[in-house]
């Protein structure tokens, strides 16, 4: 029988995921959802809608119009909102969920972990003087402002809209990179002393872990 799944993506898994039902289901209709929060999406098999729903009744509304028969959550693990509008309109329009969340990274030998509960606390664990690279979304950088004595490079998928309100910082643009060997140069080429990230779990972020193993770096580590 056919189907119509919605996955609700921005995510690298949620991209394959698509291109695998694609490949597999070809009668299948497959709409993959974005927020929107990225100006050049990469491509995705089936169709893509972006934009908010207006939350878990939007969604609802959307399921039924669309008479989708499976909903996927392939959201990014810290994306908590989506992910409750995803249970409540599963259970509203009826729909089965299935959802798809990447288990955290797990701490090896030769990391130098400091594990904290939030952003705050993560601004706090940085000694003064740091070289940070601060590896979070555009949406997370307002509470290190406070931290005029630590110098801080931003990496962000798209340049910011507006000027970042940390006093002391530099922007690099573009997605992480794919090897430990290109997480180290930029670590290098930025004399980085200390990396701040969530524990996203996944591939697709993980190569700054293992550089930072390699050069024994600390990572403050925003746990979920
Ligand atoms: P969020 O806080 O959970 O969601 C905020 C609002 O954005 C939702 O209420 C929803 O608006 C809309 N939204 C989120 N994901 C959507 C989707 N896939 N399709 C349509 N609308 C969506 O999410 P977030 O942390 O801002 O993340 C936004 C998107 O970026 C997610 O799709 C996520 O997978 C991706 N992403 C997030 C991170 C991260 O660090 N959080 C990292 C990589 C990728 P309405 O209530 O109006 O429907």
């Amino acid at each position: 029988m056919s189907e119509t799944v919605l996955i609700l993506g921005g995510t690298r898994e949620a991209a394959e995921l698509a291109a695998e039902i694609v490949r597999e289901h070809p009668d299948w209709r497959v709409i993959t959802s974005l927020a929107g929060r990225t100006k050049e999406p990469k491509p995705v098999a089936g169709e893509v809608r972006i934009g908010g729903f207006g939350g878990a009744e939007g969604l609802a509304v959307f399921l039924e119009r669309e008479r989708v028969t499976r909903l996927i959550d392939a959201t990014h693990p810290f994306a908590n909102r989506i992910s409750a509008n995803a249970k409540a309109a599963a259970t509203l329009a009826c729909v089965p969920l299935d959802t798809r969340t990447r288990a955290p990274w797990r701490k090896q030998s030769g990391d130098d972990w400091t594990e904290v509960a939030s952003l705050e606390e993560a601004r706090d664990a940085l000694p003064s003087g740091a070289r940070v690279l601060l590896a979070l979304g555009r949406q997370h950088i307002a509470p290190f402002a406070a931290r005029g004595d630590v110098h801080f490079v931003v990496r962000m998928v798209d340049p910011p809209a507006e000027p970042l309100a940390l006093p002391d910082h530099e922007i690099v643009t573009g997605l992480p990179g794919r090897t430990a060997e290109e997480e180290a140069a930029l670590l290098e080429r930025h004399a980085i002393t200390h990396i701040v990230c969530r524990n996203s779990g996944g591939n697709g972020a993980y190569a700054k872990i293992e550089a930072a193993r390699q050069f024994d770096l600390p990572v403050i580590m925003i746990a979920r």
